[in-house]
C-alpha cells in the first residue's frame, strides 16, 4: 500500500512532486520521499511520518531539477523506517526508483545479487530491483546509455523480479532527463498519466495530477513501459502481458472515490456495490430506521444503500481530521480514547434506533470492534453491519497490508470442513460458508446481524476481469508454498505494533 509520482516539466519539479503526494497521503502514511536529477545529481529526501511533515519550502529548494519523483509508504514488505523508505537510487549509472506493490520472488532476487557482490541497505523489495536494473544497464554499455538500452534492461529485469507492482523510475538515456512508468503484467497495481502544456505526470492514482491541474489521459497498459521525454510525445513498449486483473480493493477500499482506475471512476463502482449490498440486505428480511456509514470510504455506499432501501441516511460520526493514526497508541485506553477524538459519534443519530451501519471491509476488525461499543454506548436500540465487498479470508501477497491468515477476522468463523481443515485451501467459497462467517462474526462483534456482499454482488458491481484473491482465493499470479512463507514471515518479523484497517 503505497503511492507514487513521477514528473518531467518545464520548471523545477519538486514543490509539484510534494503536492502531488500530499493527494496520495492515503496510501501511505509511514514515509515520504523525493528524488530530482539536477545536472548529473540525484538529490534524495526521505522522512518519516506525513509529506507536510517532512517537505516544507527549506527542503523543496534542496530539490532541484525539472525531473523527479516522489513516494508515500506504508510498508507491505521490509519495514516502516527510514532506511526503507523510497525512493531509492542507485549509483551507477545513476538511477531513481520508486514503486507500489509487493514483488514476491525477493529471496531469488537477493540471491543474484549476492552472487554479484551487490550488498543491499534495506529490507525494501523495490532496492533488489533497482540493483538489478542498474546491472542490466550496465551490461549492455557503461555509458550514454539509451532508450533501447533501458526497455531492454527492464524486460530482463522484469523476468527476474515477479510480481504485483507499478513502478517510476527517472534517469539519463539518450543525453536527455527520461521519465518510465512500468506496469506487472497483470496489471494489478494501478498507474495512471497524464500531460498539461508544461508538465507530464504518472501517479499510482488520478487524484495526483488533478492536484497539479494536469489532464489524464489514460492507464500504462499491463506489461507496459512507457518513456517520458520533454518535447516529445510518450513512447509505449510493451513488455510481456497476461491480460488484465487489477486489485479489486483498490475500488473497495483503498483509493480515493474522486479517482479513476482503469478508466473507471471509483465513486461509481461503490455506488455499485451499495446497490448490490442493499440487494443481500433485503433478502435477509431485516429492518432498520436509519443508514450511517463508517466514514469515510463506504458513504458512497451506504448513500445508494439507503437509496434502494428507501431508509433515511444519516451522519452519525464526525470525524476530526486532526488526529494520528490510532494504532501507534501504546495502550488499549489511549487507543480508545484516541478513536473517540477521532470518530466522535452523534447520539441523536442512534438512540432508540435499529441503526444499520455501512463499512467497505473487516480485515482485522479492530477498530470496528470499539466502533461498535461506542454506538452501543449511545443507546443505539439494534445495532446491523452491512459490509460492501465478500469476506476477506485469503491473504493478499500483492501488495496491501493483509498477507498472513491468522490476522484476518472472518478466517477464523469459516465452517471446519471434513478433513479438520478451516476450507482455506479450498474452493470458492460458498453463500452457506459466507452466512457462517456473518453468524460467528456478528456474535464476536456483539452485532444484532452482519451482512456481506455476496461474490455475484461483487461480479454484478464490477463485472470486469479482476482479481479478488482475498475473497475468493484465486490468486491470477501464482505463488510457490515458499513465496508464501517467505512474505508471511516478513510481515510477522517487520510488524512491531498492531495495525489497524
Ligand atoms: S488479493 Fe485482494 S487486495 Fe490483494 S491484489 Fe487481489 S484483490 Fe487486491
Amino acid at each position: 500500500m503505497c503511492g507514487f509520482v513521477g514528473i518531467i516539466s518545464r520548471h523545477d519539479c519538486s514543490a509539484d512532486i510534494v503536492l502531488a503526494l500530499q493527494a496520495l497521503q492515503h496510501r501511505g502514511q509511514d514515509s515520504a520521499g523525493v528524488g530530482t536529477i539536477h545536472e548529473n545529481d540525484f538529490p534524495v529526501a526521505r522522512r518519516l511520518g506525513l509529506v507536510s511533515q517532512g517537505f516544507g519550502p527549506d527542503e523543496i529548494e534542496t530539490l532541484p531539477g525539472q525531473i523527479g519523483i516522489g513516494h508515500v509508504r506504508y510498508p507491505t514488505i521490509g519495514s516502516g523506517s527510514l532506511r526503507d523508505a523510497q525512493p531509492f537510487w542507485y549509483r551507477q549509472p545513476g538511477v531513481l526508483m520508486a514503486h507500489n506493490g509487493n514483488f514476491i520472488n525477493i529471496p531469488k532476487m537477493n540471491q543474484t545479487l549476492e552472487d554479484q557482490s551487490v550488498h543491499l541497505m534495506s529490507r525494501c523489495d523495490v532496492e533488489p530491483v533497482l540493483c538489478i536494473f542498474a546491472l542490466e544497464l550496465m551490461r549492455r554499455r557503461n555509458n550514454s546509455h539509451t532508450t533501447e538500452d533501458a526497455i531492454a534492461a527492464l524486460e530482463a529485469t522484469f523476468s527476474q523480479a515477479v510480481g504485483a507492482y507499478s513502478l517510476v523510475v527517472a534517469l539519463i538515456l539518450d543525453g536527455e532527463e527520461t521519465l518510465l512508468a512500468a506496469r506487472d503484467p497483470l496489471g494489478i497495481r494501478p498507474a495512471v498519466w497524464g500531460q498539461s502544456d508544461n508538465c507530464t505526470v504518472v501517479a499510482s492514482e488520478s487524484v495526483a495530477l488533478d492536484a497539479l491541474d494536469v489532464k489524464l489521459v489514460g492507464d500504462v497498459a499491463p506489461g507496459e513501459v512507457m518513456v517520458f521525454k520533454t518535447g516529445h510525445e510518450p513512447k509505449r513498449f510493451q513488455l510481456k502481458t497476461y491480460g488484465s486483473t487489477p486489485c479489486i480493493f483498490e475500488y473497495i477500499y483503498f483509493a480515493r472515490p474522486d479517482s479513476f482506475h482503469n478508466g473507471k471512476s471509483v465513486y461509481s463502482v461503490r455506488l455499485n456495490l451499495g446497490r448490490e449490498l442493499a440487494r443481500a440486505w433485503q433478502a435477509k428480511n431485516l429492518d432498520a430506521d436509519v443508514v450511517i456509514p463508517i466514514p469515510d470510504t463506504s458513504r458512497p455506499s451506504a448513500g445508494a444503500l439507503a437509496e434502494e432501501l428507501r431508509l433515511p441516511y444519516r451522519e452519525g460520526f464526525i470525524k476530526n481530521r486532526y488526529t494520528g493514526r490510532t494504532f501507534i497508541m501504546p495502550n488499549a485506553c489511549e487507543r480508545n480514547n484516541a478513536l473517540k477524538l477521532k470518530l466522535n459519534p452523534i447520539r441523536s443519530e442512534f438512540a432508540g434506533r435499529r441503526v444499520l451501519l455501512v463499512d467497505d471491509s473487516i480485515v482485522r476488525g479492530t477498530t470496528l470492534k470499539r466502533t461498535i461499543q461506542i454506538i452501543r454506548d449511545q443507546g443505539a436500540k439494534e445495532i446491523h453491519l452491512a459490509i460492501h465487498s465478500p469476506p476477506v479470508i485469503f491473504p493478499c501477497y500483492y501488495g496491501i497490508d493483509m498477507s498472513t491468515q491468522e490476522e484476518l477476522a472472518a478466517a477464523a468463523f469459516l465452517p471446519p470442513c471434513e478433513d479438520g481443515t478451516n476450507g482455506l485451501a479450498g474452493s470458492r467459497p460458498t453463500l452457506e460458508m459466507q452466512a457462517h462467517v456473518e453468524n460467528g462474526l456478528a456474535r464476536r462483534l456483539s452485532l444484532d446481524s452482519l451482512t456481506y456482499l455476496p461474490l455475484a454482488g461483487l461480479v454484478k458491481a464490477f463485472p470486469e476481469t479482476c482479481c479478488s484473491a482475498c475473497f475468493d482465493g484465486e490468486y491470477p499470479l501464482k505463488l510457490s508454498d515458499q513465496e508464501k512463507t517467505w512474505i508471511e514471515k516478513d510481515r510477522r518479523t517487520c510488524v512491531q505494533r498492531e495495525l489497524v484497517l
